[in-house]
């Protein structure tokens, strides 16, 4: 699978994708992810990407020019590339989203800084995602949110593909309480059950303790 992200910050990118599983599924050849600077597709002698808005309103807006010229750049070298806009008002990403996503072969996400994206440039866009319902500086730290949830999804990544499917959001629950060792840490201990050996109860432990979990996590959700 592949990526190109479009940022005006690329350097952002380079800690979070060079380290850990995003760092091995590159190396692996599993994933491949191209920076694209939306400024090195401007023709002015300050690189400009942002200008007034027309009508007048706080802050700047990120010119059409650069960013349909980054695209033209994208679609030469992968003509199916899916196209994602971030922007607030977006569709909530969420783990189906990451699915969807890690099936494609090319997507290209496009972030945005400033008071966002000239209206034109949503015509480039497959569709527009949001990761939450806040308001980011720009697009970069929601495009590394996404990147990173879809790339632990694509076959072959994750060491272990059995952990995926008893991850939170699989089945419609949120995962179970894990536990590690220390028996006892400041006088809180480890569930009884799961020391007995006992696989089945283990299972029914953990199957009623996801579905408690879950019915909490409804109840917090905002809508
Ligand atoms: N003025 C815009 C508005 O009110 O909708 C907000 C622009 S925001 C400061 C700058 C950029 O950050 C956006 O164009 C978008 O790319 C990105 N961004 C901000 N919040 C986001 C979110 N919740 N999800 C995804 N991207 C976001």
């Amino acid at each position: 699978m592949e990526f190109y992200i479009l940022s005006i910050f690329p350097n952002m990118f380079e800690s979070v994708f060079g380290e850990t599983i995003i760092k091995r599924a590159q190396e692996k050849g599993l994933v491949k992810i191209e920076l694209v600077n939306i400024r090195d597709f401007t023709h002015d002698k300050h690189r400009t990407t942002d200008d007034y808005p027309y009508g007048g309103g706080a802050g700047m807006v990120m010119k059409p020019e650069p960013i349909y010229e980054a695209m033209d750049y994208v679609k030469s070298k992968s003509p199916n590339v899916h196209t994602v806009l971030l922007t607030p008002g977006g569709r909530i990403f969420n783990q189906q989203k990451a699915k969807e996503l890690s099936k494609r072969e090319s997507v290209a996400i496009i972030c945005g800084r400033y008071e966002g994206f000239d209206e034109r440039v949503r015509y480039l866009a497959d569709e527009e995602i949001s990761i939450g319902k806040f308001v980011l500086s720009g697009g970069e730290i929601a495009a590394m949110a996404i990147v990173d949830a879809t790339v632990r999804l694509i076959p072959g990544v994750l060491g272990n593909e059995e952990s995926l499917k008893e991850e939170s959001f699989e089945n419609g629950l949120i995962e179970y309480p894990q536990y590690t060792r220390p028996r006892e840490y400041r006088g809180m201990k480890v569930p009884e059950i799961l020391l007995s050996g006992n696989h089945k109860k283990i299972k029914e432990w953990r199957e009623k303790e996801a579905k408690k979990r879950t019915i909490e996590w409804m109840g917090e959700e905002d809508g």
